[in-house]
C-alpha cells in the first residue's frame, strides 16, 4: 500500500497515478487515539485498520495524484533521526572535501551515532526548499527513510524489521559551515520526505534498494542500500539501544557519494524502486520572515 497526507489534512491511497481519499478512516482512529500517546495514531493502527482502508480506498473516488497537494506523509511523529556516514564511499568524498583538517566527529557511524534532526524541518512536496544562507554551500543529501510503525526500546536485529511501517524517499539537506550538524541540517524545510510511504510488505528487501538522485537532469547520486555500512536492521537495533522508537518516527538512513550544492530554482529529485513514486523538489531562496 502506498499512503499518502495531502491537500488540508487529508490521508489517501496512492492506485496508479490516482489518489483515492481515505480521510474517514484517519477521522475514527484519531478519534479513538489519547491525546497524550506518543507517535502518530494512524500509523500505529495500521495494522488493525489495513484491510478497511484497501476496501475503501477502493470504493473511494480518485484524484489524479498530479492535482493534489503532497503533505508529509506522517503527521505527527516523535523525533527525526538520522545516519551519518553510512556508506563508505561518501566517507571518502567527506574526508577528501575537508582536505586534511581532521573530523570531529569521525568517520564511524559506531562511534559518531545516530543525530537528530528538529521535526520542523521536515517538509512534503507541496512545498520548496528555501535556501537561507546562499553565501554558503547547501548540499543534497538523498536518502531512503524507514518510517517506525510500532513501539519499542532495545529492539533486536531479528526483530527489527517488524517495527517498520514502511519507506519512503527523504532529502537531509545540509548547509556547510562550523555548526553544530543537529543545527546546520535542521534549518526550516531542509527535510523533505515524500511522496508517500511504501508499506514495508511491498519492498522485498531493504537492503537492496536502488536508488538515484539529480539536479536539473544530472545525475549525481546513484547507489544501493546494499551498500550502507550499517543495514536497516542495525540502524534500528543501534538507534534503540538509546531511544523508544514510536509510530511515525523517522530514520534516515544515510547518503551515498555525490554530494553536491543545489541554488535556487534547481529542480533535484529522487528515484528508487518504482512503487516509491518520485521525490520532486524545487529549491528557491528564503524570503526573510517568511
Ligand atoms: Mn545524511
Amino acid at each position: 500500500m502506498k499512503l499518502c497526507r495531502f491537500g488540508q489534512d487529508r490521508l489517501g491511497v496512492v492506485i496508479g497515478d490516482m489518489v483515492h481519499d481515505v480521510t474517514a478512516a484517519q477521522d475514527q482512529i484519531r478519534a479513538q487515539a489519547p491525546y497524550d500517546m506518543r507517535g502518530d495514531a494512524v500509523i500505529a493502527a495500521l495494522p488493525e485498520w489495513r484491510g478497511r482502508i484497501d476496501e475503501m480506498a477502493k470504493s473511494a473516488p480518485g484524484a489524479p495524484l498530479a492535482s493534489v497537494q503532497l503533505l508529509p506523509p506522517v503527521a505527527r511523529w516523535t523525533k527525526t533521526m538520522a545516519a551519518p556516514t553510512n556508506y563508505r564511499d561518501h566517507i571518502a568524498e567527506m574526508e577528501a572535501n575537508r582536505a586534511g583538517a581532521p573530523s570531529k566527529m569521525g568517520p564511524d557511524i559506531g562511534k559518531a551515532g545516530i543525530f537528530l534532526k528538529a521535526n520542523s524541518s521536515v517538509i512534503g512536496m507541496n512545498e520548496e526548499i528555501p535556501i537561507r544562507f546562499s553565501d554558503r554551500r547547501n548540499d543534497h543529501e538523498a536518502e531512503i527513510v524507514i518510517v517506525i510503525g510500532k513501539t519499542g526500546t532495545d529492539i533486536s536485529q531479528e526483530r527489527a524489521l517488524d517495527h517498520v511501517a514502511g519507506y519512503a524517499l527523504g532529502l537531509d539537506m545540509t548547509v556547510r559551515g562550523p555548526e553544530d550538524r543537529s543545527f546546520r541540517k535542521s534549518v526550516d524545510g531542509y527535510t523533505p520526505l515524500g511522496p508517500w510511504i511504501v508499506t514495508a510488505d511491498e519492498i522485498a528487501d531493504p537492503d537492496d534498494i536502488p536508488f538515484t538522485l539529480s539536479v536539473n537532469g544530472d545525475k549525481r547520486q546513484d547507489s544501493n542500500t546494499q551498500h550502507m555500512v550499517y543495514s536497516m536492521r542495525r540502524l534500528i537495533e543501534f538507534a534503540s539501544s538509546f531511544y523508544t522508537l514510536y509510530p511515525g518516527d523517522l530514520l534516515y538512513t544515510g547518503t551515498p557519494k555525490g554530494v553536491g550544492p543545489v541554488q535556487p530554482g534547481d529542480i533535484i529529485r529522487v528515484n528508487a524502486l518504482p512503487q516509491f513514486g518520485e521525490l520532486r523538489m524545487n529549491v528557491r531562496a528564503h524570503k526573510i520572515g517568511g
